[in-house]
């Protein structure tokens, strides 16, 4: 038989983003930034979120923000940046989410539910079998829709499954999918009556105003031996590295672009033995391809770049982008690590 089951079949961007509701997306998302513009003269400076240096130099601009180059490890960070307090009035009126849960995520969420979710719930089954975690009480921070924690509870590997997830209206949609759900901000949760074997956070960590303070609240919620398994955008990706600023993962609700050793070495930071780090991304080549069609990148002095994404790319492109994921050269990366058996060895 050689009939492809769905995970074989390349992954397209229109798949999960239909281009028609794409525009009615960028438009109220111009208008969110708008607004935190107008509060700039409020943000703060940081050091790098990874190494704690702050000498940056290089970077670039977008939106009238500055993502600087962090001199020490290459992290890219917004800096200055909203504080949280300016973040949470950000979200809690940003008319771009409230588009993306009434009409965007509905119209996506079963192509999302089969080529990203259910993908993702095997992926981490398979972590937590290879890492000797075979089960106990899974808790994912910043749960969303619910949509992974369902796929996850179908794998029926874990005996419990918890959804964080602070947002009202999320964390409604979250219990009507029969979710046990805790309402509140990481820091504010404690899960005294059972010990968490593993904490997953997807796509989280590159809107916080610090990774680290977050990390450190997934540290004290797991017990010792648990996993923490990570996913957020790879600065040193195919897609980050040649778009840079034209990239749409650059936008203002991202501040954080670690890369996979500047990921490693903040988590090892926070507590934890870093396990391995993987980039299994499927759009990059196709987000870079879209670009130059568009004509927002020219690729005519790049023949290697021209070649594979456009001139080959039925024949190459998957194959392409297999390279780069096989290679840690996907923007999408995933972060695994453990909590030490006899606490946390290391201070930030
Ligand atoms: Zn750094």
């Amino acid at each position: 038989m050689n009939v492809p089951s769905p995970s074989d079949v390349p992954l397209r961007e229109t798949e999960i983003r239909p281009d028609h509701l794409r525009r009615g997306q960028e438009e109220r998302f111009a208008a969110d930034i708008r607004r935190l513009m107008q509060r700039k003269g409020e943000f703060v400076d940081v050091a790098c979120p990874a190494c704690d240096a702050r000498h940056a130099h290089g970077g670039f601009e977008k939106y009238g923000l500055t993502y600087a180059r962090c001199g020490g490890c290459g992290t890219v960070y917004v800096c200055p940046r909203p504080g949280p307090d300016i973040l949470a009035w950000y979200y809690a009126a940003s008319e771009n989410y409230a588009y993306w849960n009434r009409v965007l995520f509905p119209a996506s969420e079963e192509v999302r539910r089969e080529r990203i979710f259910r993908p993702r719930a095997e992926r981490v089954a398979d972590i937590c079998r290879r890492h000797g975690v075979p089960g106990g009480v899974l808790v994912e921070v910043g749960a969303g829709f619910g949509t992974f924690g369902e796929e996850v509870r179908k794998l029926s590997c874990f005996d419990r499954v918890i959804a964080i997830e602070p947002t009202p209206d999320l964390a409604e949609t979250c219990r009507r999918k029969g979710l046990e759900v805790i309402e509140k901000p990481v820091e504010q949760v404690r899960i005294d009556d059972q010990s968490v074997d593993v904490v997953a956070s997807f796509e989280v960590l590159e809107h916080l105003f610090s990774p680290r303070d977050f990390l450190q609240h997934c540290a004290a919620l797991l017990s010792p031996g648990g996993l923490l398994i990570l996913t957020c955008p790879n600065i040193r990706g195919f897609d980050l590295l040649v778009l840079e600023a034209l990239s749409d993962t650059v936008d203002v609700e991202h501040l954080n672009y670690f890369h996979p050793d500047s990921l490693a070495q903040l988590v090892s930071a926070c507590g934890f033995e870093v396990l391995e780090s993987m980039t299994p991304g499927q759009l990059d080549a196709e987000l870079v391809r879209k670009k130059a069609l568009a004509g927002a990148i020219d690729l005519s002095a790049q023949p290697f770049l021209k070649h594979i994404l456009i001139d080959a790319w039925e024949r190459a492109g998957s194959a392409f982008q297999r390279f780069l994921a096989d290679n840690r050269l996907s923007s999408h990366m995933w972060l695994v690590a453990r909590k030490p058996v006899g606490g946390s060895h290391a201070r930030a």
